[in-house]
């Protein structure tokens, strides 16, 4: 599955197209996760692509008239850029063409992807975002940000960073990822935190997300036909999937437990 990172990637691989014109769009379902809107054609070709933008693990693809295009890649989805040569392929349920003849393709073969419009003027009423926390790699997720939303709650801090209603964009694998670079055990409770706790996972939240944009952005450098890759990078990884392996730290084997439906990754001495 996507997490930020790789939308974040494939946000900044999609700046080209701002300033480019949508000569034609093909949608070849109705629906994926939801209807995709009707006369979604109509209401995109002729508009100028306007501005790109990330938000949580949505894309917003800003169009001259007004019109927000929003994507999200659900399980299994990609956007990739293609030229003109492109023969559409199975599970491919979107195609944009633009006046470069570059195309814009969304595949989907599990369909837990979204399609969607909206108006410029509804992004902060919309659905998708009205409720969204901050995003973590901005100046708004601090300590004291984290310290005021989480003082009066008794869940576990695994769930709480994994909340889009806290902080956007921190997926299953960066949550195990960051607790052990803070050295807190998944479990703890929220209110349980010192300051001090929480100071060093705000940063390390940070810098697990920044470093695997960081691994992604060379990645996608170190092939020709980057945009082609499927999006997704291989990390590496401290905790995440290494049960049994040892601690690249202390050399105990990394435990794992299931927490609210999601296998969870620790080292219990290296975290407390
Ligand atoms: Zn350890």
């Amino acid at each position: 599955m996507p997490e930020l990172p790789e939308v974040e990637i494939i946000s900044q691989g999609l700046q080209r197209l701002v300033g480019q014109e949508i000569v034609k769009v093909e949608k070849f379902r109705d629906k994926i996760r939801y209807m995709i809107p009707l006369y979604f054609e109509q209401k995109t070709e002729n508009t100028i692509i306007t501005k790109i933008i990330r938000r949580a693990k949505y894309l917003l693809i800003f169009l001259s008239n007004n019109v927000i295009i929003i994507i999200h890649l659900g399980m299994s989805g990609t956007l990739i850029m293609r030229d003109k040569s492109y023969q559409k392929q199975k599970h491919d349920h979107l195609i944009i063409s633009l006046k470069s003849s570059d195309l814009l393709v969304f595949n989907d073969p599990r369909r837990f992807g979204i399609i969607d419009l909206i108006n410029n003027n509804e992004i902060l009423i919309s659905s998708y975002f009205h409720a969204l926390g901050p995003e973590p790699l901005t100046d708004q997720f601090n300590y004291n940000y984290l310290q005021n939303k989480l003082k009066n709650k008794k869940t576990s801090i695994k769930l709480a960073i994994m909340d889009n209603k806290i902080v956007v964009g921190v997926g299953n694998i960066y949550a195990s990822e960051s607790l052990f670079l803070a050295k807190i055990l998944p479990h703890r409770l929220c209110n349980d935190l010192s300051i001090d706790e929480l100071k060093k996972l705000v940063s390390a939240i940070k810098s697990t997300l920044e470093n695997a944009i960081i691994a992604g952005g060379s990645t996608l450098k170190d092939y020709k036909n980057s945009m082609n890759q499927s999006g997704y990078f291989q990390h590496q990884f401290n905790v995440y999937n290494q049960m049994d392996v040892e601690c690249k730290y202390c050399k105990n084997n990394i435990e794992k437990s299931i927490m609210g439906g999601r296998s969870t990754f620790y080292c219990l001495t290296c975290q407390k």
